[in-house]
């Protein structure tokens, strides 16, 4: 039996190879991801290529994601790290400035000081080293180190709580958007979204230069959760990305944010992600710590639409344990029943109560299918919104891309099928291809339900029919 729950991998050298980008494929992934703040040009396309000729292999969908770097803050060259300890003064400063104390780095962002004040915490490289800031002028700022730790170049800066006047894309992200559409990335994503308005740039940027991917909008600090709900709909996906917001916010809020993120993209019919540290420990260890078994299993029970890997497959010694550990855990999750927010989904259009009426017939006969005939993916998303408890969802849809981008749509299995003229004949097309599969038997009930153009009329139907 299938998973419902979709998986992310992040690429990167433990997993760079054609060979292990197939095992990947097999072991169960569905959308494989490109960190563009580590990839260069070259690289991506040459993943790109390698993820699809696995793929075709297979006859599967796996998708492409390209994950843009977005403005964040970095420190800037140093000769040599700095050994810092509690109480050490470190100066930021402008690119333009010279230092004026010895433990002294610039920022590649020359508006931050504008945005800061005395008394704002700074957390620098990923949570490892904080410090609280202590004076601000117009070109540098004087922070006091509060925890010791070791400050290397380029490592990245946070500001819980405070709103940075940073641009949504950067040049850098404007060139990686460039290689993703020549790519033909099936989903791009955009860090540090913090409004809807940032969202909209993105999808402009990209349709302006012919692209047709999906965007995902991370989530990644307390100005983004704050517009949560436009973002969401300006969306097609949310990413919930812990790896920054953990840090933005306090962690006791982590997962009361997480809760009600997932609830509310279940409300507003948008798919979400989960991303980031959910098997952390296995970047070196070759089983997850009890705490990491119970995350991913939360994380399954909310029935998120994906899981997302990072350290764990781009730089850990276990990728294939990592994506086996996400199937155990998450399969034996899904025998057990998850949380339920599929049946708070907003029905705005009838396009949906269709959907929810399709859905409820299905769980009420035993041993049915769920057959969804879609030629966006718009109807596909809805119904699996719905989260439908059967395991037996199956898409048809004539575009190969559509199929690749519901890879990360939880529960669905897409097949790539011409439709044809009538909706009869398309339906029997359908129910061939599952009989051939061993899918479906003589007498198996199949819920069908489409929205496709029949006979030159919208066909919004649900439609019972046996094998
Ligand atoms: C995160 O912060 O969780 C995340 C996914 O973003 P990135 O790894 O790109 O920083």
């Amino acid at each position: 039996m299938s998973l419902k729950t979709k998986l992310i991998v992040t690429l990167g050298p433990a997993t760079e190879s054609q060979e292990m980008i197939g095992k990947l494929i097999d072991a169960g992934v569905n959308v494989i991801r490109l960190n563009m703040s580590h990839a260069k040009h070259e690289w991506a396309e040459q993943m790109t290529k390698y993820v699809r000729a696995e793929s075709e292999k297979r006859n599967a969908y796996t998708a492409v994601l390209f994950d843009l770097t977005g403005p964040s803050i970095r420190t800037g060259d140093l000769e040599e790290p700095y050994e810092l300890k509690e109480g050490d003064k470190v100066e930021f400063r402008r690119a333009d400035i010279a230092s004026s104390i010895p433990l002294s780095t610039t920022v590649n962002y020359p508006g931050l000081m504008g945005d800061v004040k005395a008394g704002n915490t700074l957390v620098v490289d990923n949570g490892t080293l904080l410090m609280r800031i202590e004076k601000v002028s117009e070109t540098n700022m004087i922070c006091d180190v509060r925890t010791p730790g070791t400050m290397g170049s380029r490592r990245h800066i946070n500001l819980p709580g405070v709103r940075l006047n940073l641009p949504a894309l950067t040049e850098k992200d404007h060139k990686d958007l460039a290689l993703a559409v020549e790519c033909g990335a099936d989903f791009i994503a955009g860090s540090f979204v913090r409004d809807a308005a940032h969202v909209a740039e993105l999808r402009k940027a990209m349709e302006g230069i012919g692209g047709e991917a999906q965007i995902i909008a991370k989530i990644e600090d307390q100005e983004a959760v704050r517009n949560i709900d436009s973002i969401i709909r300006a969306a097609d996906v949310i990413m919930i990305a812990r790896g920054d917001l953990g840090i933005e916010v306090d962690f006791e809020d982590l997962p009361i944010l997480q809760r009600r993120i997932v609830k509310r993209c279940h409300e507003l019919g948008k798919r979400v992600i989960v991303a980031t540290q959910l098997l952390e420990s296995m970047i070196n260890n070759p089983t997850p710590t009890r705490a990491e078994v119970t995350d991913v299993m939360n994380a399954s029970y909310e029935e998120a639409d994906c899981l997302m890997l990072s350290g764990e497959t781009s730089v850990g010694r276990y990728p294939e344990r990592c994506v086996e550990a996400l199937v155990r855990i998450s399969s034996r999750i899904e025998r057990s029943g998850g949380h339920g927010f599929g049946q708070n989904v907003i029905l705005s259009d009838e396009r949906q109560k269709t959907a929810r009426a399709a859905v409820t017939l299905v769980d009420s006969l035993p041993d049915a299918r769920l057959v969804v005939l879609t030629r966006r993916g718009v109807l596909a998303n809805q119904v699996a919104m719905m989260r439908p408890r059967t395991n037996a969802f199956y898409v048809f849809t004539p575009k190969e891309s559509v199929c690749r981008q519901l890879s990360l749509t939880r529960g669905v299995r897409a097949f790539r099928m011409a439709y044809a003229s009538n909706i009869e004949e398309t339906v029997q097309r359908a129910t061939e291809q599952l009989r051939k599969l061993e899918l479906v038997r003589t007498g198996t009930p199949i819920v069908v339900v489409s929205d496709i153009l029949s006979d030159h009329f919208a066909a919004n139907s649900i439609l019972l029919h046996h094998a």
